[in-house]
């Protein structure tokens, strides 16, 4: 076969991992592989390359995409389209693998319903995407977003102050909630939880009185302005407080192990799906098998609240 492997909208730890994989399984099943720059963007303007399996050596460990990603909302639009379908009959290639977040999928599944095959592998730190259980990048994101939460605590701890930690996660709180978790947060306010302000600052009250020297808050992003969350904080709780939005370093990053691991078996998987005829799915990990699921399908999924580990927080917190 000859097919494509593009990365789209945000970038997330181990989409290199992934391209590297999609890369090496297509030479060894002796397709050809091309590696598509900047997203859709590139495809419609033709940057189009050969890969070799040298040209995916050494990324493996490394952070962002060397296929860099860019995003064009024409691509709605079925003559922008079009001029995409053009670039891949002239490169005779014949299907693309798309790396990313929901809107990636999208046009996977538009370009899916213009005759070209598709395949749509999750990469987003946000593990936003309902079909997988998990999205590569997901536990790279984590894994920093601990490290800087620990971080926080111990000045925290210090200072005897309040930490609200505004982490990424748009539509999905998994990654506010994953890392509260691990980081033994007193609480944690997501998209799924809603902020109760009145019950946050009579806990964080209740807490300062039982005399617990500090306290960590873990919020996901577009929540509210957690810097005057912070001041309402201070004069309600009685703890000095400070908030902290880790922003985009959570981007980057070498990727975990286990986002390598994700990345090397879906990658794999997408491949040997192509080779199946299968086409216009996305894929993932479900109970930690592979499986893949229709685009359409996909995006129509919701992410459903994991009830388990919001019980958990209200027990242990
Ligand atoms: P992510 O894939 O991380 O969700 P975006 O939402 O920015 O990121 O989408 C990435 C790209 O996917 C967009 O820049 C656009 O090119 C394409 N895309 C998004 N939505 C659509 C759509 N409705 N139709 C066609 N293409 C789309």
């Amino acid at each position: 076969m000859r097919f494509g492997v593009l990365t789209s909208g945000g970038d997330a730890p181990g989409m290199n991992a992934t391209i590297r994989a999609v890369v090496r399984a297509g030479i060894a099943n002796g397709d050809q592989v091309f590696g598509i720059y900047d997203g859709y963007r590139g495809l419609v303007e033709g940057k189009i390359v050969e890969f070799s399996r040298k040209d995916v050596s050494e990324i493996l460990n490394k952070g962002g995409t060397i296929l860099g990603t860019a995003r064009l909302p024409e691509f709605k639009y079925e003559q922008v389209r079009a001029l995409a379908v053009k670039q891949l009959i002239k490169h005779d290639i014949e299907a693309l693998i798309c790396i990313g977040g929901d809107g990636t999928y999208t046009g996977a599944l538009r370009l899916h319903e213009m005759g070209i095959k598709t395949i749509g592998i999750p990469g987003t730190i946000d593990n936003d995407i309902a079909s997988t259980d998990f999205t590569i990048g997901f536990s790279t994101a984590l894994n920093t977003a601990c490290d800087a939460i620990d971080k926080l605590r111990d000045t925290s701890s210090s200072h005897q102050r309040c930490s609200i930690i505004e982490v990424m996660g748009r539509h999905c709180g998994d990654l506010a909630l994953y890392s509260g978790i691990c980081c033994g947060a007193e609480y944690i306010i997501t998209n799924e939880t809603g902020l109760d302000k009145d019950d946050l600052l009579a806990k964080l009250k209740v807490n300062r009185l039982a005399g617990r020297k500090h306290a960590i808050v873990v919020i996901s992003e577009n929540m509210t302005d957690v810097y005057q969350l912070a001041k309402e904080v201070e004069t309600y709780s009685g703890y000095e407080c400070r908030a902290t939005v880790l922003g985009y370093v959570q981007r980057g990053g070498a990727p975990t192990p286990e986002d390598r691991l994700l990345a090397a078996r879906l990658g794999k998987y997408s491949v040997d799906l192509l080779h199946e005829g299968v086409t216009g799915v996305a894929v993932g990990v479900k109970k930690n098998e592979l499986h893949y699921t229709p685009i359409e399908e996909a995006l129509a999924m919701k992410n459903e609240p994991n009830e388990e580990l919001h019980k958990l927080v209200l027990k242990i917190s």
